[in-house]
């Protein structure tokens, strides 16, 4: 547990169990555990092969309840004199599962929906069933996207127009005038205050949205000319996802209530002050400003938005408005887990242990390695390495002069990787570790072949460096004794994972258990619930991954049931969205195998059965599958 800090990130969610098997507490308490394994297991029973999502819905419950409870305690504990009405932001993820369990949870709070382009705003229209929950529209809109939220203001629901720039407040009185319904606009403010981490440049001055100082009054005054002051129903901010710093939100909130306070003392009656997203997840568990961490607590979070508002508030002497946030990442990131098969592993340096002894007639470059490695000590450890290396290269300039033969380049390379292996492990655990050690020890590292994408599994890992907790599913009581990165299936070099959280760095391999053939070896990859799911693309036509939709239950026998099973992507499905029509490929498969059958190349009957396999093919899952090649 220790080496992957499961403890630290897991949220209380995730722990590992006498047995060494990683364990989910779906609802946060140690009660009801649900054992890796035995869902791998299940799955096997179903046929579903690997890579599989698997979504625990009491978790996304538990996160919902936990974030209101955290509002509402503190406003309990400051006396603010509003409430809390908390919004989740669909593009975060929208699979239709996961918003409606949301808003099935968030029922006794209010919890509404955000949605940031026509087809979410669509989705929540219909599934937006509380007439007391917001429905908060940001982005930039065309003419049918108002229309579309203006009718749902007919429907009788609280639908927030929120303005991204000063020509769209225009347009949004244009067509409500035109529909005849008063439309409830918010604006999103331009704040100066501006934060840290990979998702900063949603705010500050240069951000692609929002109203500067300017651009307020302007609004402010249209509004008045149109005798629609009243309109205003909210000021909106938003700083960036994955904030790491709380001062970052104590400044923004600050900045935000005063605008809120000002708009308000100019005629408006403005009700809601929504704080936007950015409430981070300790992915690395190191509860640091680093970029996958945050030093903040959820509880620290709610209580300083609290009473950051109330402050300037009771300052301005303006009432407290309705606080709402839109966090999506701190809601839906811990409830999926992704899982993985490792179907081999690249020993980079496949080191042999045997000892390698001088012989006659070797060329003295390989008596200079082998008396090197027999002298290696504390004091002479690095420079060990050094001479080690500058042998390896003499020895590979002699064999490109052809002077050099491949025994003796053999030899040499051996006892290379043994030498360097020999020091990595002298330097293990000490405090100062040398970058040409530290680079050793990466290239010694194994790369393990795990059978999925990154680019459609992990998608912020390649494109921005987000980290994810990374780690073996069983065999935790076993000390590991290799390390590795995990590379993907696509043919793209790109397509791997060779960072990896850690709590004082990132780490550049991770430790794993040998892989050995014949027996499966899963990795899981946690924490990805938010945003992976829908941005991951189709490189290499590897579509969407089979999921497994978890509840907990106490009657069942295993503690839990399956609710659903959404089967990943088949071939056929990934080559149609490519525009290749199924038919046709069988067709001409067919056209085919019947010239090879006149040309007498293939038999009928072997013929017949090598066009059933192709048809067949097009319904099955993208990935490989090793089903055939384990024996355990
Ligand atoms: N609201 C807006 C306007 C956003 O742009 C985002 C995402 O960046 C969010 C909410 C969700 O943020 P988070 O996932 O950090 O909670």
């Amino acid at each position: 547990i220790a080496l992957y800090n499961v403890d630290r990130w897991g949220g209380g969610y995730f722990t590992v169990n006498k047995r060494g098997n990683v364990t989910v507490m779906p609802n946060g308490s140690s009660d009801q555990k649900i054992d890796l394994t035995e869902i791998i297991r299940e799955a096997k029973s179903r046929n579903l092969s690997f890579p599989l999502t698997v979504r625990f819905h009491d978790l996304l419950r538990d996160r919902v309840e936990t974030i209101n409870r955290a509002f509402a305690d503190a406003i309990a504990e400051s006396g603010y004199q509003n409430v809390y009405r908390g919004v989740f932001p669909i593009k975060v993820n929208q699979l239709r599962e996961v918003v409606e369990e949301i808003l099935d949870a968030g029922k006794p709070w209010h919890f509404g929906i955000e949605a940031g382009s026509k087809p979410e705003l669509i989705a929540a229209m219909a599934l937006h069933s509380d007439p007391e929950s917001l429905i908060i529209c940001n982005g930039y809109k065309d003419t049918s996207f108002i229309r579309n939220a203006l009718v749902a203001r007919k429907l009788g629901k609280i639908v927030i127009l929120v303005v991204e720039k000063l020509e769209e407040l225009k347009h949004i009185l244009k067509v409500a005038a035109d529909m005849n319904v008063e439309p409830m606009i918010g604006l999103r403010v331009r704040l100066l205050s501006k934060g840290a981490g990979k998702w900063a440049t949603s705010g500050g001055e240069n951000a692609k949205f929002g109203l500067s100082t300017a651009d307020l009054v302007r609004a402010s005054d249209m509004l008045a000319e149109n005798g629609l002051s009243q309109a205003l129903k909210l000021v909106h901010f938003h700083v960036g996802s994955q904030v790491p710093d709380i001062g970052t939100i104590k400044r923004a909130v600050k900045e935000a209530s005063r605008f809120y306070a000002k708009l308000s003392k100019m005629g408006h009656q403005i009700e809601y002050l929504d704080v936007g997203g950015g409430l981070g997840v300790d992915y690395d568990g190191s509860r640091t400003t680093f970029d996958s961490s945050t030093n903040y607590s959820l509880n620290e979070y709610a209580r300083d938005i609290v009473y950051s508002v109330m402050e300037v508030c009771n300052a301005e002497h303006v009432a407290h408005p309705t606080i709402v946030s839109e966090s999506g990442r701190a809601i839906v990131a811990h409830h999926s887990v992704l899982i993985v098969e490792t179907f081999g592993s690249i020993e980079k340096n496949s080191i042999s242990t045997d000892t390698v002894t001088a012989e006659p007639g070797d060329p003295p470059l390989v008596q200079d390695i082998i008396e090197l490695s027999e002298n290696i000590g504390k004091k002479n450890r690095l420079e060990s390495l050094h001479d080690a290396q500058e042998i390896r290269e003499r020895a590979q300039s002699m064999f490109d002069l052809g002077m050099l033969d491949l025994r003796a380049k053999a030899r040499i390379e051996t006892v290379y990787w043994q030498i360097a292996e020999e020091v990595v492990a002298m330097f293990r655990g000490m405090r100062y570790i040398p970058e040409e050690v530290k680079e050793m020890e990466v290239a010694l590292g194994d790369q393990f072949l795990c059978n999925f994408s990154v680019f459609q599994s992990l998608l912020d890992h390649w494109a921005l460096g987000q980290l994810f907790p990374v780690m073996p599913i069983s065999r935790l009581n076993e000390l590991p004794d290799r390390n590795a990165t995990m590379v993907d299936i696509t043919c793209d070099s790109d397509g791997k994972v060779s960072k990896f959280v850690d709590l004082q760095d990132v780490k550049e391999t991770l430790p794993v258990h040998r892989w050995v053939p014949g027996e499966p070896y899963y990795m899981g990859f946690f924490l990805v619930g938010a945003y992976q799911d829908i941005m991951g693309d189709m490189h290499n036509l590897f579509g969407r991954v089979n999921e497994m939709h978890i509840y907990l239950d106490e009657d069942e026998d295993a503690g839990y049931y399956v609710e659903e099973v959404l089967p990943g992507s088949t071939i056929g499905q990934v080559l149609t969205l490519t525009q290749w029509d199924t038919n046709e490929l069988a067709r001409r498969i067919k056209a085919q195998v019947d010239a090879a059958i006149k040309g007498d190349r293939l038999k009928p009957n072997e013929a017949m059965k090598l066009l059933d396999d192709y048809e067949k093919s097009l319904n099955t899952y993208t990935y490989l599958n090793f089903d055939d090649q384990n024996t355990k």
